[in-house]
């Protein structure tokens, strides 16, 4: 009976770990995310996120090294991730000068089978999106998404607190002019943020960041926030409701982040590393893959005996893992 010598090795390796823990039942590896974050250091002060408040903390800011990326990479692959995002959780990946060549690195890796970003377009310079057109294997990538704040330029000082509006207009509208002209299949999403009350259209949103009509662009309206544990009070800001039953893990505890500086953590959402916040810390590169598994595994099982991490007690984000 294959199945059953199956499921006894499989109680053996758990019991060898030193515990015996229940598995998610959400973990088949195509459906996580492992989150490179090359750089933790961002060019906005958005209403809606922390960064402000990180910015000011003792968080070590720098984009991610060299080395620190293609360890990082390597041991997403050896943890058997196959899906990457370089969304950081908060930062700028275009801050990163380095991040066309880590991107294309990974897209060459025959275990890696797709990934995405998001990026506030800020330095989507014409230099950076000749380098978006240079990518290889550009099928593996499932879209690059754009975060901006609002169609116009108060809107978007308001969400973003920065000047930058007429800076993202045009090179969203540079990105899909040159993919268009490219004949490119590159799926392009761009994400308005908007405060209460804001009735800005999808249709707008496509009329205003793509005038060449590039038929790969999507626009969606983002208009529900998450707090972030308390963090974010804007009054023009409408949040996701609370959310009181949690007894099943978080389906994104499968994801693995690996930060800027070396750490390697649970989840990739913005929630996950709030300034003082560290229960979704696993470790380092330098831990071995064996006590990264042991340290996630114990997060879940520790989850299921009611003991909640204290970054998923207040998170709006959750999700049930069935
Ligand atoms: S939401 Fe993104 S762009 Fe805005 S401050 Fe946070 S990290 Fe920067
Ligand atoms: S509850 Fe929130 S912080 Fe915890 S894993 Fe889920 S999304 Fe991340």
């Amino acid at each position: 009976m294959p199945g059953l010598k199956k499921f006894l090795n499989g109680l053996l390796k758990n019991r060898e770990g030193g515990m015996l823990y229940p598995k998610n039942k959400k973990s088949q590896a195509s459906r996580n995310v492992a989150y490179i974050e090359l750089s933790n250091v961002c060019n906005a002060k958005c209403i809606f996120c922390p960064y402000p408040q990180i910015a000011e903390s003792d968080k070590n800011l720098q984009n991610m090294s060299a080395e620190i990326f293609a360890a990082s990479l390597k041991k997403a692959m050896e943890l058997g991730y196959s899906r990457l995002g370089f969304t950081p959780t908060t930062g700028e990946l275009f801050a990163n000068k380095r991040w066309a060549e880590h991107i294309a690195a990974a897209l060459q890796q025959e275990k890696i089978k797709s990934l995405y970003y998001y990026s506030n377009a800020i330095l989507l310079t014409d230099e950076n999106i000749e380098k978006i057109l240079a990518l290889p294997n550009q099928q593996k990538i499932e879209k690059f998404c754009f975060s901006v704040g609002g169609s116009d330029a108060a809107t978007y000082k308001k969400m973003f607190a920065v000047d930058k509006f007429e800076v993202v207009k045009r090179n969203i509208n540079a990105l899909c002019e040159k993919l268009k002209k490219a004949g490119s299949h590159l799926k392009i999403n761009c994400e308005l943020r908007l405060p209460r009350h804001d009735m800005t259209t999808q249709r707008t949103a496509e009329k205003t960041f793509n005038q060449a009509g590039y038929v790969n662009f999507y626009a969606n309206i983002v208009r529900i926030f998450d707090p972030i544990g308390g963090l974010i009070t804007e009054n023009d800001l409408d949040y996701l409701p609370i959310i009181t039953d949690k007894v099943d893990p978080c389906y994104r505890l499968n994801d693995i982040r690996f930060d800027a500086n070396g750490n390697v953590w649970m989840c990739g959402c913005v929630v996950s590393e709030r300034p003082g916040e560290s229960s979704l810390l696993m470790g380092s590169l330098t831990d071995t893959n064996e006590h990264i598994q042991q340290k996630r595994q114990a997060v879940f099982a520790h989850w299921r005996a009611g003991e909640i991490p204290s970054a998923c007690q207040p998170c709006r984000l959750y999700k049930a893992a069935k």
